[in-house]
């Protein structure tokens, strides 16, 4: 039995690392940036106005001054010419801010007759105008690796960015294997239950930024599984649920051999979780995930994740831990690191009840994994403990 930092290592180890490619920013929602990417130009790229009014000399306001509007600058058309001592151009919010102008009067300041408007009495301090770059400038840099979400396109976007280098989705196969398995929507008989497993770590895949492959549910015999294998073929990570633990009926390990895979570890000293299996299939890593379902999530947050990120250029390394005081006292812990489902509410560790790994309505209900290490003493109401967001 080897430590959850060892086998993540193994994992590192194991992982092929995914080429980049070039998509169209509205395509990379979720991908994984893999180059750095410069800002084209300032933004915004002249000095604009703020608002709707007239754009003047802040050396001519003061109450009931007229001025003679000389032209006007709308968004997309600027005025050409300078506004001198007595002038004003009509802008609207968003247009080019005339030269010789340095104030924004807003409309609602003013009077207008004709060509002349009156300044009122209550003009507050403010110009009114976004400078050139007030947002950011050409020398803005995105940094890879970074995952894009709606926030990041939209800079990109701004930044005159129409394309983005970003890594290669790695593909993943998932692979069910038991007799006992159906997936939903089937009839099952009275001693099947349904395949959980693969749809939530898809999800997951698919949140990490990869792509999910569910394939058939592979019964407990030599055939079936080979024949998931062969339908793996191509993908990057080989991921197999269940038939990991020594029953007569875990027959992964043997499929394994037959493929002359290499077995990288087996069984980590972690709960839940400890019949972890790694190795090499050809070009692919294989993860033998545990058939219990809040196991095989843990895992896969703990391992899959990790692993995942770093194919697409992140760094090798375990997921963030934060700290927080424990809601109520945890005894001792036993030889294997436990990853205890939790929920943080206001700001305190909340231990669910029911630590039992096969209780799906228990994680669902967590959003935080509690990770006490092996043989952590006692702690007590208040205590800080490390906790992975899930
Ligand atoms: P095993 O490792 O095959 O002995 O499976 C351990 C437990 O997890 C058994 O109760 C299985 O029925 C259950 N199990 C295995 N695979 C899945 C799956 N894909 N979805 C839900 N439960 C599963
Ligand atoms: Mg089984």
């Amino acid at each position: 039995m080897i430590s959850v930092e060892l086998a993540l290592t193994h994992l590192f180890d194991l992982a092929p690392r995914m080429g980049t490619e070039c998509v169209p920013l509205d395509q990379a929602n979720g991908r994984i940036l893999a180059r750095d990417v410069s800002a084209q130009r300032d933004q915004p790229p002249f000095a604009a106005s703020a608002m709707d009014g007239y754009a003047v000399q802040s050396a001519d306001i003061r109450a009931g001054q007229p001025l003679t509007v000389i032209g006007e600058s709308a968004a997309g058309h600027r005025y050409h010419g300078v506004v001198q001592s007595g002038q004003a151009v009509r802008i609207f919010t968003g247009a080019p801010v005339p030269e010789g102008a340095d104030f924004v009067v807003i409309q609602e300041d003013v009077t207008r007759d004709g060509d002349v408007i009156i300044l009122g009495d209550a003009i507050g301090s403010a110009a009114n105008i976004r400078a050139q770059g007030a947002d950011f400038n050409a020398s803005l840099v995105v940094t890879a690796p970074r995952r894009l979400g709606p926030k990041d396109l939209a800079l990109l976007a701004a930044m005159n960015v129409d394309v983005v280098e970003v890594a290669k989705k790695p593909t993943v196969a998932l692979i069910s294997t038991g007799d006992e398995l159906v997936y939903p929507g089937q009839s099952p008989n009275a001693d099947q239950i349904i395949a959980s497993n693969p749809f939530g770590l898809a999800a997951m895949v698919a949140d990490i930024g990869g792509t999910a492959r569910i394939l058939p549910i592979a019964a407990d015999r030599m055939d079936a599984l080979m024949t998931a294998f062969d339908l793996a073929a191509g993908a990057d990570v080989i991921v197999t649920i269940g038939g990991a633990s020594v029953g007569d009926h875990d027959l992964v390990a043997k499929a394994l051999q037959h493929y002359g895979a290499t077995q990288s570890f087996y069984k980590v000293a972690m709960r839940p979780g400890k019949p972890l299996m790694a190795g090499a299939m050809g070009a692919a890593a294989m993860v033998g995930l545990p058939g219990n379902p809040v196991s095989s999530m843990v895992c896969g947050k703990i391992f899959l994740e990790p692993m995942l990120r770093y194919m697409m250029g992140f760094d090798a390394g375990p997921l963030p831990r934060n700290m927080a005081p424990l809601a109520q006292d945890v005894p001792q812990n036993g030889p294997r690191e436990h990853y205890m489902r939790a929920s943080l509410d206001n700001g305190k560790i909340n231990l669910a009840d029911r630590q039992d790994s096969a209780l799906l309505s228990v994680l669902g209900t967590a959003n935080a994994l509690v990770v006490r290490p092996p043989h952590a003493p006692a702690l007590r109401a208040g205590d800080l403990v490390e906790y992975i967001a899930f």
